[in-house]
């Protein structure tokens, strides 16, 4: 069963159940299914057919899942753009994956026109415009025919939030990126009856997969779209529509504590609060543990469909900051520079396999020979597995530097100095040094006296961080740390703000 023929069934078996909520209007399984229908037959008349990529640059409003269904149905390869990139950015995503359509918004069609000025692809817009308007892709006339899709076709190229080097397209089938959805949501019991909240952009791997594909497809439940990001919003949305799941970065959940509502609010009603992308603090698992809420830990990849791995809030106490077990059907192991397995509690690359593995990079056979060797999805992240399975994440192999000859994982020495009291927020990156070859250095945006600051982290550092981890040198931001879109600290943008080291 493909993705569309999955859409497909809820709409025949629940036509009724509500499959997204937007601004309190509801669309039913019915409804998703016959508007996808129309848009696939407009796609096809303007030109679109199966293995064609159709671009999706829009804002988080209930077209963007209709036209995602809609490319599904017609075996076109739907790729998800995201709408805060500037025309320079979005140029040489569009030439690479080549797209015949992008379906967007009339606010986003200027970042578009650089593009268009080389590229042949056709515009359509979703809200009222003299472009070619969104009204030109509905084509109502029945269900289109979707069983000649098969389960390992592609359905998506998903441009990975790497800020270095070449934009790289990760191309997942119908069958990969459903995958990891059947053991989640069998793990955490998540069912037709529950509902997922999608508050980041849409477009993101982590909502258009994650959220949307992996739950509301697979399991023919409720997807709650939110227009825009407001954390006093978010609250009142779980309140209200009793949402029973969601799966975003740590930064978020740290974000909704603080918000004035939250002691009040009664969120009970969250079976699956899941955490992923990047560490999660104690701090934040016994904050929700307090409101009856077990935190959820997952480390995943897009280039493993988005999960690898989960753990429970219960193992969670037990091994802090790890980030949990391999989702049944899916192999870690930790591999050496040649790709050798390690041996339990060494630290190397985490690799991969399983049927979430992307089938490519798009059109990069080179790069993809050198990332998946073997069936083997070699990561780039570094970690270490213990015997019982569980797996900890050490590290980026590119945020990791070399002091002295010795390995400092930068996440290693935030973690131990996070708790240092009145600091907002603080990263580690690696800087020139002409003893070390390379010498750690925080950089720390403060709340408290810089001072008072200062002496705790020399104070944390004495204790709980060997002499080379020490940062060498640290340096107080006003404003927060830079961000990449998906909300994961940029550490190239911070390298980049500090080629040399502050006095
Ligand atoms: P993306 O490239 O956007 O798919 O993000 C995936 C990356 O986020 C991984 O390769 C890791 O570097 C990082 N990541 C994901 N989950 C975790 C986690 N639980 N802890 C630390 N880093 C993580
Ligand atoms: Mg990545």
């Amino acid at each position: 069963m493909n993705l569309a023929e999955l859409v497909r069934y809820w709409a025949r078996w629940r036509p009724d159940h509500t499959a997204i909520i937007h601004n309190d209007n509801r669309i039913s399984w019915a409804e998703l299914d016959a508007r996808s229908d129309a848009i696939a037959r407009g796609l096809r008349a303007a030109g679109v057919n199966k293995g064609d990529r159709v671009g999706l640059l829009m804002t988080n409003r209930p077209e963007a899942p209709i036209v995602t269904v809609a490319c599904l149905k017609l075996g076109a390869i739907f790729v998800p753009l995201n709408f805060r990139l500037t025309g320079i950015e979005l140029l040489p995503l569009l030439e690479d994956a080549e797209c015949s359509a992008v379906v967007t918004e009339a606010k986003h069609l200027a970042q578009l026109e650089l593009a268009k000025r080389t590229l042949p692809f056709e515009i359509f817009v979703a809200d009222s415009t003299d472009a070619r308007p969104y009204d030109d892709l509905i084509i109502d006339s029945g269900a289109v025919p979707v069983e000649q899709i098969a389960l390992n076709d592609a359905g998506f190229i998903c441009y990975t939030s790497g800020t270095t080097g070449r934009q790289k397209g990760a191309l997942l089938t119908h069958g990969s990126a459903m995958y990891p959805g059947m053991a989640k949501n069998l793990a955490e019991g998540l069912t037709w009856r529950d509902s997922i909240m999608v508050a980041v952009p849409f477009v993101f791997t982590g909502a258009v997969i994650s959220c949307f594909i992996q739950f509301a497809v697979n399991a023919g439940g409720t997807m709650v779209l939110e227009s825009d990001f407001d954390i006093d919003r978010y609250i009142h949305t779980i309140e209200k529509y009793r949402v029973s799941a969601a799966t975003t970065v740590p930064v978020i959940w740290e974000r909704l504590i603080r918000s004035p509502d939250f002691e009040r609010a009664d969120i009970s009603c969250m079976i699956s609060a899941a955490a992923g992308g990047a560490p999660v603090s104690i701090d934040l698992i016994e904050a929700y543990k307090a409101k009856g809420i077990s935190m959820i830990q997952s480390y995943g990849l897009t280039e493993a469909s988005g999960l690898v791995a989960t753990m429970h809030s219960e193992d969670a106490m037990k091994r802090i900051g790890w980030a949990g077990r391999a989702i049944f059907g899916t192999e870690i192991r930790i591999g050496d520079a040649d790709g050798n397995t390690l041996p339990f509690g060494e630290t190397g690359e985490i690799m991969v396999k399983g049927p979430h593995v992307m089938r490519e990079y798009w059109r990069k056979p080179d790069i993809t020979a050198e990332t998946i060797v073997d069936d083997w999805l070699k990561t780039g992240d570094l970690g270490a597995m213990d015997e019982e399975g569980f797996l900890r994440i050490v590290d980026r192999s590119k945020d990791m530097l070399i002091s002295g000859g010795i390995n400092v994982y930068p996440a290693e020495i935030e973690r131990a100095l996070a708790a240092v009291p009145g600091i907002n927020e603080l990263a580690v990156i690696g800087v020139p040094d002409a003893d070390w070859g390379e010498v750690p250095m925080l950089v720390v945006c403060a709340n408290g006296d810089r001072a008072d600051v200062m002496r705790a982290i020399e104070k944390e550092g004495e204790t709980s961080l060997a002499k080379f981890k020490r940062p060498k040198h640290v340096a107080f931001i006003d404003e927060p740390l830079p961000r990449t879109l998906s909300g994961k600290v940029s550490k190239p943008t911070l390298r980049a703000s500090f080629p040399q080291v502050p006095e």
